[in-house]
């Protein structure tokens, strides 16, 4: 039997099981006016060659139909399964332009369908976590909106006494990797994991994890947003903890627990590749990697490190885009494959810690979207993982107020706590 027979057959045996099924309606109630919808994928594939009257026969759904975007389809041949013509397609890319490129979508993105009237459609799709693009088909028109769904923030809490490695250990206590980057990040000030983490060493980390609180499905696909709040480290007689506040990392004092240069100089990314000798993929041969590798998605904001003056923001060789900015007492920083500069930026620009500088790119000499970043101290490249320099930095006034006062809620949920005092 050849594939379209096999369909054929599926399609009269479903809507038959479905007649013979539902013994409380008629055969004349089952001829439903249009917009109608496929049971199944291997119906999907057979509706475009139905007849109106076949078509008739084919119950509507009463809610959205979620459907993901497989490898090597696209959205008109997706939508155009679902009842949607070429030609409406089209016009949806061009009014959902401003708002989603939908030419660029990635595999594996979820869509809902849904026909609220006869002759409408519905399409919806999560754009980043927690946004939502809804495109109604009404009257011969698109119309497309950007809807904000609301998300709330659920609270974690693990303890983990070290045992192998810190990611094995981690990952078996089901604390996602998000949060030992963040954590590995916020203490390599202090901690070098490298060479100091011993199996027994304790860590624990509270953090908040998104979710969406309705359209949960649309954004399966999506990573949920975490944010590392606080962390403990005991390592060997050391013991730290740190606090987020506005930001940034504090001791319970109100000192400011990070180096006077960023080690992350972007928010949400993975350090994709570490500092020292390694095989380059581009080359092809070995050489010093002279910096540290972020993966991120591109055009993510990417900061200044440090407070300083630009010395560069233009092409630079291998770089392609790269910013380079003086921090002074011999210390520079390198940002390189960048795609675009902040507006305007130019040599001489005064920055702060945090500013941003430029996007996440893949220009010049580059296997892939990453920021490459370095640090130089005195015109040679060091490790930017190794700087302990602490900042001097430390909350006052009504900052440390507000600190005190979070460190407080903090003491109310959790005795262990109880004993740190500002
Ligand atoms: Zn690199």
């Amino acid at each position: 039997m050849n594939r379209k027979l096999i369909i054929l057959v599926v399609f009269i045996t479903v809507v038959g099981i479905w007649l013979l099924d539902d013994p409380s309606q008629s055969t004349q109630s089952t001829l439903i006016p249009q917009p109608v919808q496929p049971f199944s994928a291997e119906l999907d594939a057979r509706y475009g060659e139905l007849s109106a009257l076949e078509r008739r026969y084919i119950r509507p759904a009463r809610t959205g139909r979620i459907i993901k975007l497989n490898n090597g389809q696209n959205l008109t041949s997706l939508l155009g399964n679902q009842g949607i013509s070429q030609r409406q397609v089209a016009l949806l890319a061009m009014a959902a332009e401003p708002i989603i490129d939908l030419g660029q979508l990635q595999t594996g993105v979820n869509i809902e369908i849904s026909h609220p009237q006869p002759g409408q459609h519905r399409v919806r799709l999560a754009r980043e976590y927690g946004e939502l693009v809804q495109a109604t088909y009404k009257e011969g028109s698109w119309h497309v909106e950007l809807l904000h769904v609301p998300t709330e923030q659920l609270a974690e809490e693990h303890d983990l006494v070290i045992h192998n490695s810190l990611y094995q250990d981690a990952d078996q206590n089901g604390i996602p990797n998000g949060v030992i980057n963040s954590s590995v990040m916020a203490l390599s000030h202090f901690v070098d994991f490298q060479r100091q983490v011993q199996p027994g060493d304790i860590m624990e980390v509270r953090f908040e994890r998104s979710e969406v609180t309705s359209f949960k499905s649309l954004f399966n696909h999506l990573q949920n947003p975490l944010l590392l709040t606080y962390l403990r480290f005991t390592n060997s007689g050391e013991d730290y903890r740190l606090i987020r506040y506005k930001g940034a990392f504090y001791f319970p004092d109100g000192r400011l627990a990070q180096s006077f240069l960023l080690k992350t100089p972007l928010n949400g990314a993975r350090l994709s590749s570490y500092y020292g000798n390694r095989h380059h993929p581009v080359l092809g041969y070995d050489r010093m990697h002279k910096g540290i590798d972020f993966s991120a998605p591109i055009g993510t904001p990417i900061m200044a490190a440090g407070r300083g003056v630009v010395k560069r923001a233009s092409r630079y060789g291998s770089f392609g885009n790269a910013v380079v900015i003086d921090h002074g007492d011999g210390y520079e920083t390198l940002y390189a494959h960048l795609n675009d500069f902040a507006s305007g930026l130019k040599p001489g620009d005064h920055v702060k810690q945090g500013d941003v500088i430029g996007y996440l790119g893949k220009t010049g000499l580059s296997a892939g979207r990453h920021l490459h970043y370095e640090v130089h101290h005195h015109g040679r490249a060091i490790n930017p993982l190794d700087i302990k320099a602490p900042a001097q930095a430390r909350l006052q006034g009504a900052a440390l107020d507000g600190f005190k006062q979070q460190l407080a809620q903090l003491k109310s949920m959790d005795s262990q706590l109880a004993s740190l005092s500002p």
